[in-house]
């Protein structure tokens, strides 16, 4: 009976963790399309302005910037809200499961967003960094500033 009673106690416990992994693969991947398509969203704006000459996640840069303008050394990041902790969305993205996993993994990613600026800085090159809710909401406003600091 004992022995019964262990092996249910572990059924319960590998169904349990297939949910756990079933619930962070959904948020994994909710919030990369999300990323990928603010991106998108801010290149193509970029591009019905007028910019020119930029390019996509150049390698050969710390941090692969979403958008890069050679002539004026100018590095432009997208952050998605959730992967490096945006603190104005931070309540409503809050993942229901696994907590401790995502808040460890967001505090990596927000420490390596910070080296990634200021290795990017001392290197020379001007930094501007957006949340995708800003993306969403102020548009035109951040294209505004992007041309302003490629013009300058
Ligand atoms: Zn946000």
């Amino acid at each position: 009976m004992a022995c019964e009673e262990r092996k249910l106690y572990g059924l319960d416990r590998l169904r349990e963790t297939l949910v756990v992994a079933e619930a962070t693969a959904k948020t994994m991947r909710a919030n990369r399309s999300e990323e990928t398509g603010l991106e998108l969203r801010l290149r193509r704006a970029l591009w019905a302005a007028g910019l020119r000459g930029y390019r996509k996640n150049d390698r050969r840069l710390i941090g692969k910037p979403d958008v890069y303008v050679p002539r004026a050394r100018l590095c432009v990041f997208v952050h998605g809200c959730f992967w490096h902790g945006c603190e104005r969305c931070a309540r409503k993205l809050k993942p229901a499961t696994n907590r401790a996993f995502w808040e460890a993994k967001i505090t990596r990613n927000r420490t390596r967003d910070a080296e990634v600026r200021s290795m990017l800085e001392a290197d020379g090159y001007r930094v501007l960094v957006y949340w995708e809710c800003e993306v969403k909401e102020r548009l035109e406003a951040i294209v505004a500033e992007v041309l302003t600091a490629t013009a300058g």
